[in-house]
């Protein structure tokens, strides 16, 4: 829609990009064709103060005639009759003598000798278009142009207004042409139309008359299938202007090659020949009187400097267009972008997105320059280059927002699936507390089985013995007493450990009481050498005498030592088989410095490493082919219930030396 419409800050935008490229590359070609006369101020120093008597005009516009130029081009208006003619002094002075006064007036006018000077020569004037009341137009107009095909005069510059020259030269030059140039907005002048509607009919240019005359007097054609220009075709030579008839300068940047002054003209100082076939323009570049107008290389140009940048920018076949081919170019641009750009955008990275933008605007760059360069050809890249800008930003935010979301859902998907792995951590946790509950009743009732074998088999062994002995008769009263004393003595300890089992089946809880410590570890060694589970190994006891009753359940302290003597003597047994050796367990208690209950248990195993040290108190974790890996897990567990701790170190006689604490009763 930008395109279309066409706003100035767009034409601005666009007309700035072109302006650098003249910068960069100015027009180069000469036509050798074109020289200026310039009424500049060394010619008004000695000739006098502008506007000069117009006899004097004449002198000068004779002087270049005479040596034949094509075409010499006035860009000055003579709308006025000049007022220093002799016969126009005779009737504004009134004082002068009448003989003198009818001298002048027999004197020809300063006018008709302007007007003699210019019959019949190919010479060109300046008319300047405008808007007034005064509409009257050049004579000349009528047949100097015809249009072939459509209408065109609604697409041209129109002016209601023409200032016309006085009639006695407009009688006598061949041609006129509109020489007043109207700069853009910006005050810079770009381009200079070819034709103009001056109120409803068709007035050339200046130089499409200086063109005209100088190649032959046949009419200019403009040739508009439609109602706009195509083509302008003066004399053979085809214009390629845009849609609106206005010829795009390629402006040189040594615009003065070829100029003269005025005053060396009349002095005749210039060399024969020197204006022989050449279009000479004549005007005034005189500082203060002339009109100078910004070009787009930053020069300050006269009017004649600028119609002659005009025509050799015509002449030399260099003119700048911006047709509707730049335009088809650009839509193509546009099309072409939009497509790659999202095309890309969907399918790759930011990084081949950002190199995609970079190509595309450097061919736009490239492409819009080349064919400056090559062709003359203005291709507009400022809206292709916006356009791939707009996308580019709209496809990175596009895509930062949908990186964004993505984010998000991964942090989402993140979190869900950490609670995932937490609820499955939980309900593994559980089904291990739950194997662990399990194993530990099973670990528990099976070191019950256990002990409620061992006061069994004892009452069956003393029972046989004293059956025996009976038999025979051989036992007496005493010997009989102390083995059924015996006999009550496990019958009383399996009843214990069935009341034990009862209440924590009961209650979920265990009981705690004062134990005495030393009398359960010996009653343990006992019952484990009475059912031969410590053959080959010899245990040593070292117990404190005065160890203080520990707080403790009794069932469960048998529980960790069975468990932690059954482990030493396996280490031994295990080891043996190795290195063939007699084992050695040695079961200390003492009060340590804390004030707790400390009871060791050494072996002359294997000992263990490093590893084994950090890893052995976690479930499950076993060596052997049969083990569970709970013991030292369960009693860790049970002690620290209980206030104590569990711990294991190294046995300096090789070996391994599992530590257990207990709190003392303080009652
Ligand atoms: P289990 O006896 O069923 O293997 P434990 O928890 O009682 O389970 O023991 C775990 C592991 O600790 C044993 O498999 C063994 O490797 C190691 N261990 C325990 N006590 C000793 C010891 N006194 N000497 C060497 N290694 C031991």
């Amino acid at each position: 829609m930008l395109r279309i419409s066409n706003p100035w800050s767009v034409e601005m935008l666009r007309n700035s990009v072109f302006d650098s490229y003249q910068e960069i590359s100015p027009r180069e070609v000469e036509s050798e064709q074109i020289i200026l006369v310039e009424i500049d101020e060394t010619s008004l120093k000695e000739m006098g103060q502008w506007p000069w008597p117009r006899n004097l005009v004449a002198e000068l516009t004779e002087k270049i005639l005479f040596h034949h130029p094509k075409v010499l081009g006035i860009d000055i208006l003579f709308p006025e009759p000049d007022r220093t003619s002799p016969d126009l002094i005779a009737k504004q002075s009134q004082n002068l003598p009448k003989g003198i006064k009818d001298l002048l007036a027999s004197l020809p006018s300063n006018d008709a000798m302007l007007a003699t000077s210019m019959r019949d020569k190919p010479v060109v004037l300046g008319i300047a278009a405008g808007y007034g009341t005064q509409n009257k137009l050049p004579a000349s107009s009528s047949n100097s142009i015809v249009m072939i095909g459509g209408d065109i005069r609604n697409s041209i510059p129109y002016y209601s207004q023409v200032l016309r020259n006085i009639p006695a030269l407009e009688k006598a030059v061949q041609a006129q042409g509109v020489s007043n140039i109207a700069p853009d907005p910006d005050g810079l002048i770009r381009k200079v139309p070819m034709i103009y509607n001056i109120s409803g009919s068709l007035v050339p240019a200046f130089e499409t008359e200086i063109l005209r005359i100088a190649n032959s007097n046949i009419p200019t054609e403009v040739i508009s299938p439609s109602s706009e220009i195509k083509e302008i075709n003066i004399a053979g030579l085809q214009l390629k202007t845009d849609h609106l008839g206005n010829a795009r300068i390629h402006f040189s940047d040594r615009p003065n090659k070829h100029t003269v002054s005025a005053r060396s003209v009349l002095a005749d100082e210039i060399p024969e020949n020197y204006f022989n076939n050449k279009i000479v323009l004549l005007g005034v570049t005189a500082v203060g009187i002339a009109d100078y107008t910004p070009s787009p290389l930053g020069q300050n140009l006269s009017g004649l400097a600028l119609h002659a940048q005009a025509l050799e920018s015509i002449i030399t076949d260099s003119l700048l267009t911006h047709s509707y081919i730049s335009a088809s170019i650009e839509l193509g641009f546009f099309v072409l972008i939009g497509l790659v750009l999202i095309w890309i955008s969907n399918r790759y990275t930011a990084l081949e997105l950002t190199v995609a933008f970079a190509i595309l605007c450097w061919s736009i760059v490239l492409i819009s320059w080349g064919s400056f360069k090559a062709q003359k050809l203005l291709i507009d890249p400022t809206l292709p280059l916006a356009l791939t800008l707009t996308l580019f930003l709209i496809a990175t935010s596009a895509g930062f927002i949908n990186e964004q979301k993505q984010r998000r859902t991964d942090a989402r998907e993140a979190a869900l699936r950490e609670r995932e792995k937490e609820a499955r951590i939980r309900k593994l946790q559980n089904e291990l507390m739950h194997t662990i509950g399990k194993s530990s009743v099973q670990k528990l009732s099976s070191s019950i089985a256990h002990e409620m074998n061992q006061p069994m088999a004892a009452i069956c062994n003393y029972t046989n013995t004293a059956k025996r002995l009976l038999d025979k008769k051989e036992i007496s009263q005493d010997t009989l007493r102390s083995v059924l004393g015996k006999i009550l003595a496990q019958a009383d300890r399996g009843n214990d450990i069935l009341k034990s089992i009862r209440e924590s089946a009961e209650t979920g809880k265990t009981s705690i009481r004062a134990l005495d410590v030393n009398r359960i570890i010996q009653e343990e060694v006992e019952l484990i050498k009475d059912v031969g589970e410590a053959q080959s190994v010899q245990i040593i006891l070292d117990c404190d005498q005065n160890l203080p009753q520990a707080q403790a359940n009794e069932i469960q302290l048998h529980q960790v030592l069975l468990n932690l003597i059954r482990n030493a003597v396996q280490a031994i047994t295990h080891a043996e088989t190795e290195s063939k050796h007699e084992g050695e367990i040695e079961i200390r208690t003492v009060r340590n410095e804390d004030g707790m209950i400390q009871v060791s248990i050494s072996d002359t195993g294997p000992g263990l490493s490093e590893v084994e040290k950090e890893t052995l108190f976690k479930p499950f974790y076993t060596s052997k082919e049969q083990g569970m890996g709970l013991g030292l897990a369960i009693s860790r567990s049970i002690l620290e219930a209980l206030g104590g701790s569990l711990w294991v170190e190294e046995n300096k006689k090789g070996g391994a030396v599992f530590y257990f604490t207990l709190p003392p009763n303080e009652n």
